[in-house]
């Protein structure tokens, strides 16, 4: 007799192990299949984020970070070390134990929460039948009453510079490489490019990036991608913008880069070509034809506001379909999809989506940008406060950057917050909160933060807005 659960989820990563234990969390029998392999051969739940996403990069940007403060921070505090090294593989090994702790916690918290974890294939067949290759055994068909598809994306491969695992590599490549590549060249200036870029640079790489576009973070507010642009210049990223690549090619020992900019043909030989050039949805054998699931012309699962496909019962999650490719992103609509299964009311508010940059300094920021506020017509009124001017920040040692908050002038709602400076991935909370509760400018200016802290710079904001900011001078 065939097993049967009430929801099998399809892909084990942050969109899909959550929507599991959150059904299971309903008393719902719930099982997760996952396929993912890592470069020791041993399978892992957590997907791309855990294994070689989120997780890991921010593993190395702390520690490349540290060893950049301790360099160049530390004399200022009177605190003398002698020459600073960095042992690479000690920093590889720490980022691969992290991992490894996190994916291992998933099999503690599925155990906990009773969901069945299946490690190999699942592939949606018609009427709710799924197809279980394992890695071991034999092929298996699963009853579900529910399915939730969440199989993630991958990265995009450019044919004129593919990937050959060696020389012109992709963000998982970059993250476990063993030695410090003299010479690095970046495709892509956007989120991998430069957390990535940066964790070389802090090692000693020359690092080039390449970007099409004329615009620096052109889906980031103008004031803060100045901020960030200066500041990645200092650093000596060497980020060249509205460069066209035409082709990357690896030969023995180095990757010829061959690209377009406003000065016409240029080359550049690296030791490392990154490709960073966006991600596309992962479906490869996720479905049979007459399983009922559509796709869009970019390849993404088509699913309503409440990720329901065409399918009764069918639900996609995270990187494989619409919206942005985050891991909160995804983990919420994997809740909402378990709630909704279970038959209570849930919703995602897509527009009081986070998005994090996890460089030095950080950036972050949520809901409109003072550009796309303008284009919608609503009149508007904006403050900003520099870390310069915050206590906590020169404590710190870390003034550069600011908080800008863009509020209307009709009613005093906030509608975009963007923060570039530290910690600004923790500070961003607070707005991400205001903007759900449709917080007006006053109600962020009457709430008490603790002193002194980076959050204060919040505060400023808000009242900078009106022009009351009380520890900088008012515009
Ligand atoms: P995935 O994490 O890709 O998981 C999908 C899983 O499904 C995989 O394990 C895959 O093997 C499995 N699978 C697919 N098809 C099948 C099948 N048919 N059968 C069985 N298993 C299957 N996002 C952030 O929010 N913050 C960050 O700091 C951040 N940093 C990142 C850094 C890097 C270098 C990269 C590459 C990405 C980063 N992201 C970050 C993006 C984040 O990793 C993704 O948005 C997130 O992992 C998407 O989650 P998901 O569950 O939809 O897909
Ligand atoms: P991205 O979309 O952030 O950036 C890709 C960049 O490459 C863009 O700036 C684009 O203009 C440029 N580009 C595209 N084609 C090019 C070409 N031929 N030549 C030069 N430049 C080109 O994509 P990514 O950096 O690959 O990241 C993939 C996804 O992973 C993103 O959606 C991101 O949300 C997610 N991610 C998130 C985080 C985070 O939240 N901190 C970190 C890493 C990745």
């Amino acid at each position: 007799m065939s097993r049967s659960f009430d929801v099998v989820v399809i892909g084990g990563g942050p969109a899909g192990y959550i929507a599991a234990i959150r059904a299971a969390q309903h008393g719902l029998t719930a099982a997760c299949i996952d396929e993912w392999k890592n470069r020791d051969g041993k399978n892992a739940f957590g997907g791309t984020c855990l294994n070689a996403g989120c997780i890991p990069s921010k593993a190395l940007l702390e520690s490349t970070e540290l060893y950049h403060r301790a360099q160049h921070e530390f004399k200022k505090h009177g605190i003398q070390t002698g020459d600073v090294a960095m042992d690479v593989t000690t920093m590889q090994k720490r980022r691969a134990s992290i991992v490894r702790q996190l994916t291992g916690g998933i099999a503690g918290l599925f155990k906990a929460n009773k969901v069945e974890g299946l490690v190999g294939h699942g592939k949606l067949l018609a009427g709710k039948k799924v197809e279980f290759t394992p890695v071991s055994g034999d092929v298996e068909i699963i009853d579900a009453k529910h399915v939730v598809l969440a199989s993630g994306s991958s990265p995009i491969n450019l044919g004129i510079a593919p990937f050959d695992g060696d020389k012109i590599i992709d963000s998982w490549d970059a993250l476990e490489l063993e030695a410090v590549p003299p010479r690095l060249g970046v495709v892509g200036a956007g989120v991998i490019g430069l957390e990535l870029g940066s964790v070389w640079a802090r090692l000693g790489s020359k690092v080039t990036i390449l970007e099409a576009m004329d615009d620096f973070l052109f889906m980031a507010d103008r004031d803060v991608a100045k901020v960030a642009a200066q500041d990645f210049k200092k650093q000596g990223l060497d980020i060249k913008l509205g460069a066209k690549v035409a082709k990357g090619t690896a030969g023995k020992k180095s990757v010829k880069v061959e690209y377009a900019d406003k000065d016409g043909a240029q080359t550049i030989e690296v030791d490392k070509l990154i490709v960073a050039v966006g991600r596309r949805p992962h479906t490869d054998n996720l479905f049979a034809d007459d399983a009922g699931i559509q796709l869009d012309e970019r390849g993404f699962i088509v699913v309503d506001d409440e990720c329901r496909t065409r399918v009764k019962g069918v639900y996609a999650v995270g990187d494989c379909v619409r919206g942005p490719m985050l891991a909160h992103k995804g983990s919420e609509e994997g809740v909402m999809a378990a709630d909704l299964i279970a038959g209570e009311i849930a919703e995602m508010n897509y527009d009081v989506i986070p998005s994090v940059l996890y460089t030095s300094p950080e950036i972050a920021w949520t809901g409109k940008t003072e550009a796309e506020v303008k284009a919608s017509g609503r009149p508007y009124k904006t403050g900003s406060f520099p870390f310069m001017a915050s206590g906590r920040a020169k404590a710190m040692e870390q003034t550069s950057g600011m908080v800008k908050i863009i509020s209307s002038k009709d009613d005093d709602e906030i509608l975009g917050v963007h923060i570039v400076g530290p910690m600004a991935g923790e500070l961003i909370a607070e707005a991400v909160l205001a903007l759900e509760f449709s917080a007006s400018t006053e109600d962020l200016q009457r709430t008490i933060h603790a002193h002194p802290s980076l959050a204060e710079a919040v505060h400023e904001a808000a009242l900078a807005v009106d022009k009351r900011a009380l520890n900088f001078p008012n515009k």
